[in-house]
């Protein structure tokens, strides 16, 4: 097998050299960073690790599940019933077979109209019937409108589901991605639609695990070695910054850095047209450190108020320690750090009464977090015009939004088809 070089360790590229190294292909991966993980990596804080962003996963991270179990981390891993507590409204999926799980959960939902609570059920059920394609994709508030959807279920329900998994506000979402997502999670198998929690860093969970595996299985891994740019050489690709020539090479950076890697390689003009069309949403997570741990409910807990911000107990990371995360674009950016945190501190002991001291908080802004998930993306196939050129990452072809899921998914598929041409 033709070795193969790949440039970016996030999820994607991690995926892909482990999918590769399983398959016997030799790989050697270049990230340029010191820590490898991309956008979803650990952070050192004061010697405490915290992810540079909240994550949360579902049961149907079929891909993701898969490539933990085979690492060995999944046991880091806590999977619970969906379960969503907002003021004033609180949906929870009982333990049973789908759909049964949904008709009940929906029917027991708290703050919902029993008018709201049909609509939903209406709404579901219209899609499924239509195995959750659409005719023709639109905004998910278009597709909410012509559903007949009252406005206290999208506000409580369908509109902070689409922002969390699309990270893309309603008005601007593609209802055929907040579908695709609906089938797999809600309107799939019973474990699809849990809700799966890190409960150790991220890096600790996918990152390291995928490296000691990788250099188990005889691949390199080189961080801190950024390519700056790759052009046709020989039979192969010119690899810039590492200075070495390889035959296939992956690249599986974020998609804003391709224009540039690419910029000496014509034939790969369409690739750039299509990530030049995208454009990007922001998620900010707050982390809180408090002297002693607040009682919470439930580990995820919706704070309301604008831009539907949501804290999470990580108490696995240290004591007292809180995440608050809220996802896309809004006002709450153009607020200063400290404005900001009074006001969601004031939204967390409004759920869980009086907070203990706060002893530190940090703020992380990942300004590209990901693509805005719009309707009509053309999105890029892993094999590009170039032959033994390949891309790797969430912004792929794919059913899925800018998620670990994509990446996964993307990343393996890419191996795959890499082992397929031989
Ligand atoms: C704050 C935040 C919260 C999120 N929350 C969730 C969530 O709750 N659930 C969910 O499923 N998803 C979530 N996501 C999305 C998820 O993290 C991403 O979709 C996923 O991590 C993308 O992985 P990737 O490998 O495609 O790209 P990236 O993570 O961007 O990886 C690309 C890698 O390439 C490296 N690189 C770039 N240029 C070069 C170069 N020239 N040479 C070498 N290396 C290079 C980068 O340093 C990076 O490590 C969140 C993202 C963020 C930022």
């Amino acid at each position: 097998m033709k070795p193969v070089a790949i440039i970016g360790g996030g999820w994607a590229g991690l995926a892909c050299a482990v999918e590769l190294a399983d398959a016997g292909v030799p790989v050697t991966l270049f990230e340029a960073a010191r820590q490898l993980g991309g956008r979803a990596r650990r952070v050192d804080w004061d010697g405490i690790p915290i992810d540079n962003g909240q994550h949360l996963m579902v049961g149907a991270y079929r891909e993701t599940l898969r490539l933990m179990a085979r690492l060995g981390t999944s046991h880091l891993l806590e999977h619970r019933p969906l379960e969503l507590m907002l003021p004033g409204f609180r949906l929870r999926l009982p333990r049973l077979p789908a759909p049964l799980n949904l008709v009940l959960g929906l029917l027991r939902a708290q703050g919902l109209s029993l008018k709201d609570k049909l609509a939903a059920a209406r709404f579901m059920n219209t899609l499924k019937e239509r195995a959750f394609r659409l005719p023709r994709d639109e905004t998910v508030s278009a597709l909410l409108r012509r559903h007949h959807q009252p406005a206290g279920l999208v506000d409580k329900l369908w509109a902070p589901l689409c922002i969390a998994a699309l990270n893309t506000p309603v008005e601007q979402a593609s209802a055929q991605v907040f579908c695709n997502v609906l089938r797999d999670s809600l309107a799939g198998e019973r474990a699809d639609s849990d809700l799966v929690m890190n409960r150790a860093d991220l890096g600790r969970l996918f990152p390291r695990a995928a490296t000691d595996y990788l250099t188990r299985h005889g691949a390199t891994v080189h961080a801190a070695r950024k390519v700056e740019r790759i052009e046709r050489r020989g039979g192969g690709f010119f690899l810039e910054g590492p200075d070495l020539v390889a035959e296939r090479t992956v690249l599986a950076t974020h998609p804003a850095r391709l224009p540039r890697l690419l910029e000496h390689m014509p034939e790969a003009a369409p690739v750039i047209r299509q990530v030049a069309a995208y454009t990007w949403q922001p998620i900010l997570t707050l982390w809180l450190r408090f002297a002693a741990p607040p009682a919470f409910p439930f580990p995820m807990l919706g704070l309301g108020g604008g831009h539907a911000p949501w804290a999470f107990e990580r108490e696995d990371l240290a004591p007292g320690l809180v995440a608050i995360v809220v996802s896309a674009e809004g006002p709450h950016l153009e607020e200063d750090p400290e404005t900001l945190r009074d006001a969601y501190l004031a939204l967390l002991s409004r759920q869980l009464g009086a907070l203990p001291p706060l002893l530190g908080w940090k703020t992380i802004v990942e300004k590209r977090a990901t693509f805005a998930c719009v309707p009509d993306m053309d999105r890029p196939d892993n094999a590009t015009p170039v032959p033994g050129l390949y891309l790797a990452g969430d912004h792929t072809a794919g059913d899925y939004p800018a998620t670990l899921e994509a990446a996964v998914r993307s990343g393996v598929k890419c191996a795959r088809l890499i082992v397929k041409t031989g």
